[in-house]
Formats: structure tokens, sequence, C-alpha cells
């Protein structure tokens, strides 16, 4: 068990988390509930804008905001420098409600509607990430029919070999993503950048994965971006000013996991970046980084109050809290794996290893398999640890709970940023045909 961020047990054996009593939090907000911890946000943001060298102007780190997007969030990211990844009007629409600036936007995705490309040029982001040939063409007939100039990056499928790093699962050929490199369609997708309207390429963007915990495949990445660089710029004259190596740096779940320090995935990047330009005698190109997961998920927790527990003697324990797959569908979907602690009972070491369950109806709405825990008993506060990111994200309304509410914590305070979903809110957009108003 980790203690993340700003987490700490106090002197009666409580958890803590900015400053503010888990326990109260629950009781002034509900459970489930998202706690966010502010400090530890900021603290990660700086680990990559330091270490990245973002001021000296090297690199630019973009926060992918798949992991966990509000307003709020927005506006933390914003005043910390990172710039926002976006794959979606909702997230792109979430970003300017909040003022985030527009220059600073990437716009991600393999099926960008036609409204989704009108909304992005209309609020002149920073940078189309372009997918395929198909949204090549319309984006620059788009920006074209407007006078402008889209800002282009291609998105390509490096066909790292994934044999060696069974965790690379977006860098190999069979990926929806991208422009596939070995079979030239790189290439002529360079080109066709080059021959049609509205549109400048500033660069090229790979994303090999998730939750990787090797510097080897980012190392590998950038070398054969930057020998992609090479043919392009020899092929068409074209320059790379931009490398874009995605985002998946790995965090701490449990003690099975061991992350490289932002600082090492920083050096070993730069560093042979620098070394492929030079040898391949390219400018050394201005590297971009995506980091969702390790900015919010080691800052984010959920807190559940325990319900009912049920033992099958010699089988196993279940301990059931009052959320489950509607607010945390990782374990369920890909076997992630988590910590819990217990926030009134902080103190005490675990005695006891039970399964932690949620409420819906499904029997793979497992939270945690094995979780190490002081004794258990209904009404505890059970707090799962690293939820921060694709959580609130990924989360449903399955069996009509609502999603929970999120807090922020800092320095003793607890701020609302997302409301928690009512009776109301489920009913919302249901809509009652007249036939069926009046029950005979
Ligand atoms: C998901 C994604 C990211 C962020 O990945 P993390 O594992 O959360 O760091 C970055 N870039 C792209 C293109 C992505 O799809």
């Amino acid at each position: 068990m980790r203690l993340q961020g700003t987490m700490q047990v106090n002197e009666e054996g409580r958890l803590t988390i900015g400053g503010c009593g888990v326990e109260q939090l629950a009781r002034q907000f509900g459970t489930p509930l998202y706690i966010f911890d502010e400090a530890h946000i900021r603290e990660n943001c700086r680990q990559f804008y330091q270490s990245f060298g973002v001021a000296a102007g090297y690199s630019r780190v973009i926060y992918a905001g798949k992991a966990f997007l509000t307003t709020a969030m927005c506006r933390i990211i914003a005043s910390e420098g990172l710039g926002l990844d976006v794959v979606s009007g909702g997230e792109l629409y979430t970003a300017l409600t909040a003022g985030f600036p527009a220059k600073d936007i990437f716009f991600h995705g393999n099926n960008k509607s036609y409204a989704e490309l009108c909304q992005a040029l209309e609020a002149g982001i920073g940078r189309f990430v372009v997918d395929n040939f198909a949204e090549m063409e319309l984006l620059s007939r788009l920006a074209a029919e407007r006078g402008q100039k889209a800002r282009v990056i291609l998105r390509i499928t490096p066909g790292i070999e994934a044999h060696t790093h069974k965790y690379i699962r977006t860098g190999q050929i069979d990926s929806k993503f991208g422009f596939t490199l070995p079979n030239g369609q790189a290439m002529a997708a360079a080109q066709r950048v080059k021959e049609l309207p509205g549109l400048e390429f500033k660069g090229l963007h790979c994303h090999i994965g998730s939750q990787i915990f090797e510097l080897e495949p980012y190392s590998q990445a950038a070398a054969t971006m930057l020998e992609l660089a090479a043919q392009i710029k020899a092929a068409t004259g074209l320059i790379t000013t931009e490398l874009d190596l995605g985002g998946g740096f790995g965090i701490y779940y449990t003690n099975e996991d061991r992350p490289c320090s932002i600082r090492e995935y920083a050096e070993t990047i730069l560093g042979r970046v620098k070394e492929e330009a030079r040898a391949l005698n390219l400018p050394v190109p201005q590297v971009i980084v995506e980091p969702g997961r390790s900015i919010i998920g080691p800052a984010g927790c959920t807190a559940y109050t325990v319900g009912t527990i049920k033992e099958i003697p010699g089988v196993r324990k279940y301990v059931a809290v009052d959320g489950g797959m509607t607010d945390n569908i990782r374990p369920a979907l890909y076997g992630a794996k988590y910590e819990a602690i217990i926030a009134n009972k902080a103190a005490r070491p675990p005695v006891e290893t039970v399964a932690v369950t949620g409420k819906c109806c499904e029997s793979g709405d497992m939270l945690i398999w094995e979780a190490k825990l002081p004794r258990v008993e209904a009404g505890d506060i059970l707090v799962v640890t690293a939820t921060g990111a694709y959580g609130y994200t990924m989360s449903s309304n399955y069996n009509r709970l609502g999603r929970p509410a999120a807090v922020l914590v800092y320095n003793g305070s607890a701020d609302l940023i997302i409301k928690r979903e009512d009776f109301n809110d489920l009913l919302r957009n249901d809509v009652l045909p007249p036939r069926l108003s009046n029950p005979e």
C-alpha cells in the first residue's frame, strides 16, 4: 500500500488528503466520491514541465484530456503551462468553455466528424493530429474554404515489433490508428499534405501504448520516427519541426508496478532524439509528449462506504461497496489492479485478504480481487487509490446509478468540481411518447 501525493495518516490513525479528513469528505459530499489532490496534480505537471525542458523550448507537454477532463481540470492544466489533447467535440467544448487557449489544443482521433473539424477550425486550435486520408482531404477542403491553414501533425503507426514488448498496443501494424509506416502509407500521407491546400505540415506523431514501464520502446519509437522524418525530407522537402511521441508513461497502482521516473523518460527521449537527428543530419525537432494517466492517475482516489459482507468459508470474503464498475470499469474491462486503504482504520495493519466488489448486477463487477486490509466492517470508508485516470471518464449509469461527485482538495479545503448525479439527472433524457403517457 502506497500513500500517494499529500495522503497522510494523522495522529488518530485516520486518512487525510490535501489536509482534509477523508471521513469528513465522505460525510459532507457522500460516497462514492472521487477525491482529487490538487497539489499532487500540480506536482506531476511540474515534473513533466521541468524534466522535458519546456521553458527552454525543447519540448511541449500536452495533457491527454481523455484521462480526466472537467472545466476545473482545464484551468489547472493551463495554469501549469501544459497544452491539451482532445479527441471529440465534447472534450473540445469543455476546454473552450473553461477558457483553455485554443492555440494549445491538439485534436486527435481516428474518426473526427465534419462538425468536429468545423468546430476546431472555428476555434483556431493549435494542431490537428491527422489520422487518415479521408480526414486529411476533408480538413484541407474545410480549411481552404475558410481561408485558413490547419497546422497538421501526421499520426504514424510505426510498426514497432510487439513480440518483445507486449504492452505496446497501439504502435503495431494491426491498429485502427494512423498511417502505417512500413507499407509506405506514412510517406504517401506526407506527400499528400504537401499537395493539398489549407494544410501546413508541422511534424509526426506516434503513441505506442499505455502504462509502459520501460524506456526502450520510447527510444526505439524516437529513432524510427526520425528515420521517417529523414525519408520525408528527402522525398518531399518537408521538415519535421515537431516530433510527438505520445503518452503512456506507467504509474504505480500496486506493488507489482515499477514505473520509471519522469526524469528518466525525459532524459532517454530527449537524448535519443538529439542523437538520431544529428546522425541523420536533421534539425532537432521540438519533442512533444502527451501524458494522461501519469498526470492525473496517482492524484485521484475513490472513497466508498462498505455495505454488505459475504464470507464463503475457505473460498473468499466479498466486501461490497456503494459503487463499482459504474465508477471504475478498469478492473472489469482489462483486469486492472488497485490497492485500498480504510480511511477510518488507516494506521491498522492488514489482517485479512478480501475481494472488494461493487453493487452492480454483474459478477465481473469487481474493484479488487485481493485487497489486504484491517478487519473490514459495514460503514467503513474504503478508499481505492490511483483511480484518477480513466475512472470518471469511463463511468456509466449502469443499473441507473448516478455518477459520483468529485472534489478537489488543497491545503485543508475541499471544493466540488463535479456534482453528484441525482435521480432527476437519470431521467433528464427520458422521453415518454404521448401514447404511453396515460395508462389505461
Ligand atoms: C491515450 C493517449 C494518450 C495518453 O495516454 P496515457 O497512458 O494516459 O498517458 C496520449 N496520446 C494519445 C494519442 C492517446 O491515445
